[in-house]
């Protein structure tokens, strides 16, 4: 049952810790520049919570940028006016897209749990970086967050960590695929384009490994919250798949980074995958997995509430907003 904007009051204790059950999710924050003014878009929801099973799914908009080309990052083996047509053909804009990023909560069994961290400090001034703001107006405090649990390594899943080098979530630990932690933390296999990458990773995520377990492939990080390698778009890029009372989400990082241009063109070598091959081979694969077992997923690139669900058409795949 999906609860785009509800105000339900809930028996979990975590909700009587923070207080803005009283206040509208969306009203503005006077203490904030007004971001919602300065999108590029009209105002649009930012907080989307679902339950799922026992566990309650939210995902908060960090933000959203635009990009004023789709080749790059996407689509790198088709013409200019392939390419128009490709995003004609959808009603997109043929030369540019937004980029938006959408961490997902998780509060099952009494824990808190964050996939992925937006863009922090770095993301203000530029659409970015409120995920902080989402957390408080969902009715958490960023003290809530007993684990924080990374898809990848790239700068808008791990800037928000780690605010002023405080780290932003107190009480967290950690949780990231050892694969993604030795190769950024040994560097050699990192593409060159990283290397700024690689210095936010040793900044952030290095000093926070005596609070982090290392997973491996399908390993519980909580009782009902199972890692799934997903390689390619990074080195060690990990997926969750959370199961609770015979439902299941697939929160898959960024398996994909387009909601048309990654589904309805997997095999398209794109910018941001650090191994493109293997990504191109992972995209296949997941793709195909969630049309064969009808996953909802929770993607962080796809349009909010970056909820939904995967269809098969003709060889290609179709993103089915939730
Ligand atoms: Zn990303």
């Amino acid at each position: 049952m999906a609860e785009a904007h509800g105000f339900a009051p809930t028996p979990s204790k975590r909700f009587h810790l923070t207080k803005p059950q009283n206040s509208p999710k969306l009203a503005p924050n006077p203490n904030e520049s007004p971001w919602m003014e300065q999108l590029p878009n009209p105002p649009r929801a930012t907080i989307h919570r679902l339950t799922l099973g026992q566990a309650q799914v939210i995902t908060l908009l960090d933000g959203a940028q635009p990009r004023d080309s789709i080749n790059p990052p996407f689509l790198m083996d088709k013409s200019p006016f392939e390419i128009e047509t490709i995003a004609k053909d959808q009603n997109l804009a043929p030369d540019s897209f937004e980029n938006s990023y959408t961490p997902t909560l998780i509060h099952l069994n009494g824990q808190v749990i964050l996939i992925d961290t937006g863009l922090g400090a770095a993301g203000r001034g530029a659409h970015a970086g409120r995920l902080k703001t989402r957390l408080t107006e969902a009715g958490f405090a960023p003290t809530d967050v007993d684990i924080v649990a990374f898809t990848h390594c790239h700068p808008d899943h791990i800037a928000g960590v780690l605010e002023d080098g405080v780290p932003t979530f107190a009480n967290a630990r950690y949780v990231i695929g050892r694969r993604e932690f030795d190769a950024w933390a040994d560097g050699t296999e990192i593409p060159p384009q990283r290397a700024q990458n690689r210095e936010l990773f040793l900044r952030t995520i290095a000093p926070l490994a005596p609070r982090m377990t290392f997973l491996e492939d399908t390993q519980t990080v909580v009782s009902g919250l199972v890692s799934q390698t997903a390689f390619g778009h990074s080195l060690g890029h990990m997926m969750y798949r959370l199961e609770s009372d015979g439902q299941a989400l697939l929160i898959w990082g960024d398996v994909t980074n387009h909601f048309v241009y990654s589904l309805q063109f997997p095999d398209s070598p794109v910018a941001f995958d650090d191994d493109q091959e293997a990504a191109k081979e992972t995209r296949k694969r997941v793709l195909d997995m969630v049309v064969t077992d009808r996953l909802l997923v929770s993607g962080h690139h796809m349009p909010f509430p970056a909820l939904g669900h995967v269809e098969r058409t003709a060889g290609q795949y179709r993103w089915i907003p939730f």
